[in-house]
């Protein structure tokens, strides 16, 4: 899951970067609202954390200018103690939730995981298909009762399938879900990563869950023919 990280402070954004990128999530960061809002209408992201206070463009403006081009990106405000009015006003421009300065790490993390789950079915956790089960608030990954340690971007990326489980994705959604916006577009990092994931989650099991669609992308879904 992708996430685009409009902050200006910089101890703040830091720490919005680390943890995010610890938690399995790519993230664009930018420290001013003019590149925020480019970012954020012309990238795809699964959810924003948006800091209103900003210099240039502020974060009601940008959160206006997404909304009137239907962009329904989830977005998380970040906002002062005690700030009321900014709330509210977010709010009602669109923002999807809200957060107090200072805030939990922990409390940010479950709120994107809410929201990016508002989006899809609702899925329960851990998301399972067949024996295999991705518990998405422990980022553990079993099938039947053996665990498989994943790579932090391995996980992402089984994540990404098993939210999607049924639904072929190209190589472009994948490197767009995935990766941030500093990965080279030459590389076939998304094949790589696909054959590393496939070693550990598919070999030696059955079913075999991960399919490559010739000409489209990859799907992870249990074939019953
Ligand atoms: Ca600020």
């Amino acid at each position: 899951m992708r996430v685009l990280v409009i902050e200006d402070e910089p101890g703040v954004a830091s720490f919005l970067k680390k943890g995010l990128r610890e938690a399995s999530y790519a993230v664009d960061l930018t420290d001013n609202g003019i590149d925020g809002l480019h970012m954020a209408v012309t990238e795809t992201y699964d959810a924003i954390v948006l800091d209103l206070m900003l210099p240039g463009v502020d974060g009601f403006t940008i959160l206006r200018d997404v909304r009137s081009r239907d962009i329904r990106t989830p977005v998380i405000c970040l906002t002062a103690r005690d700030a009321v009015d900014d709330r509210i006003k977010g709010l009602d421009l669109g923002a999807d939730d809200y957060l107090s300065k200072p805030f939990s790490f922990s409390e940010l993390l479950a709120r994107l995981r809410a929201l990016l789950r508002r989006g899809q079915e609702l899925h329960a956790n851990p998301i399972t298909v067949t024996d295999l089960q991705v518990d998405v608030v422990a980022r553990s990954v079993h099938r039947g009762d053996i665990r498989i340690d994943l790579s932090p971007t391995e996980y992402a990326l089984l994540e990404y399938l098993a939210r999607s489980a049924g639904q072929v994705l190209s190589r472009t959604m994948i490197l767009e879900h995935v990766w941030d916006m500093n990965h080279d577009p030459m590389t076939n990092v998304v094949d790589v990563h696909i054959n590393r994931l496939r070693k550990k989650v598919d070999n030696g099991f059955d079913p075999q869950l991960i399919h490559t669609i010739r000409g489209a992308g990859y799907v992870l879904r249990h074939d019953t023919i």
